[in-house]
């Protein structure tokens, strides 16, 4: 690891990451292939593959080749599968590595076919049916086509799948007509003689409500991470945060009133105001939007941010807490000790999802590993 200068850190609680699995195992009784898309939702995609491999888990979730790669770097006897397109060009190598690609398309199964066959091996591919999402996979043309894909050498049609538009909102009569289209096509499918083994289809809103949706294979993301799909689903089911943002004051001074605090002076004291200043900014993941809004933890207790966030730096009012000094660690997205400021309440406030958040936190924020 390289030296680590700055004090600024995401704390990535493993045993909660390892609880969370163990709760989504409550839910569902299919395999459990865990997302870790985006670095692992910004938790680091290595370290959290590592953690869920010693519980068991031998399949995994990326979004795309050069996320797979990594992994396989990491982990040559693992199953990774790419559940968003890759191009027809990189058939080769998705071969070579032993890869599992999504097909939407016939293109890409007659390069993989082709390369297969080259290179002397079999693929396996999972062909992705749109059924509403209306983002990528195959749509009316689908049974013509996979009937097509059957007969190709090389490839091992191993799994079919599709994704949810509305598995989190209140009225699931969208995804129930989802799924009816799903399960048509499949039964049309076996009609040709056509079994593909993997059926998959939940992502976390639909493993905690929609049990008709976890057929042989779920897909979670968020909730391994401690965050709720949406406000409300999932809530009571235990789910512990996994990240924490934190860093160490690193100035501290007594401003006047009337003086101000960053740009644009959207901060003006009314009062003789103790000033902390943090070594983290927007290029963190510490919006701008939270300027003047968000409440950080210093010992325990509550402290505003005031001011714009700046790129690499914000403050925060210390006034009203004793004994505060340089170094004093401050959390500013909280794990479970720390619910009112999670992830979740940040997201709300900024109106949009944990998703976001959690991804946002910057690379450059080294990531520490607690609990393996
Ligand atoms: C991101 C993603 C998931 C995981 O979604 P969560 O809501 O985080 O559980 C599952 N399936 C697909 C296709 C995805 O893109």
């Amino acid at each position: 690891m390289t030296q680590n200068y700055r004090p600024v850190w995401a704390e990535v609680d493993l045993s909660a990451l390892k609880h969370n699995l163990k709760i989504i195992k409550n839910y569902t009784a299919s395999e459990i292939m865990p997302i870790v898309k985006a670095n692992a939702y910004g938790h680091g995609a290595v370290e959290v593959v590592r953690a869920l491999k010693n519980e068991g888990i031998k399949r995994f979730g990326v979004a795309f080749l050069e996320e797979a790669l990594e992994l396989r770097r990491h982990f040559p006897d693992l199953n990774l599968m790419i559940i968003g397109p890759t191009l027809p060009q990189y058939s080769d190598i998705l071969v070579k590595e032993d890869l599992i690609p999504e097909i939407c398309q016939y293109k890409q199964a007659e390069a993989l076919s082709a390369a297969a066959v080259k290179l002397k091996k079999t693929i396996r591919i999972h062909i992705k049916i749109d059924t509403g999402m209306g983002r990528i996979g195959l749509r009316e043309e689908a049974l013509e086509e996979i009937k097509k894909m059957f007969g190709l050498p090389g490839l091992f049609l191993e799994g079919i799948y599709t994704h949810l538009a509305t598995a989190d909102s209140p009225d699931l009569a969208y995804a129930y007509q989802q799924l009816a289209k799903f399960d048509n096509l499949y039964r049309q499918l076996k009609k040709e003689g056509i079994i593909i083994p993997l059926r998959h289809v939940a992502n976390s809103s639909a493993i905690l409500r929609l049990p008709e949706s976890h057929y042989e294979l779920c897909r979670p993301g968020i909730i391994l991470y401690g965050q709720l799909p949406a406000s409300g689903l999932g809530e009571k089911a235990g789910f512990k945060p996994v990240m924490s943002l934190k860093a160490k004051i690193v100035h501290l001074k007594t401003i006047e009133t009337g003086e101000s605090v960053s740009y644009g002076r959207s901060f003006v004291a009314t009062r003789p105001t103790r000033v902390a200043t943090l070594p983290l900014g927007y290029a963190d993941g510490l919006r701008r939007d939270l300027s003047n809004r968000w409440q950080v933890i210093v010992n325990g207790k509550k402290a505003p941010i005031i001011g714009k966030v700046c790129m690499d730096q914000t403050m925060i009012d210390v006034t009203e807490i004793e004994d505060v000094k340089l170094g004093d660690e401050v959390v500013l997205i909280g794990d479970g000790q720390y619910p009112e400021i999670s992830a979740g309440q940040m997201a709300k406030m900024l109106d949009t999802i944990s998703y976001e958040i959690l991804c946002g936190i910057g690379q450059r924020v080294p990531r520490i590993y607690t609990n393996p």
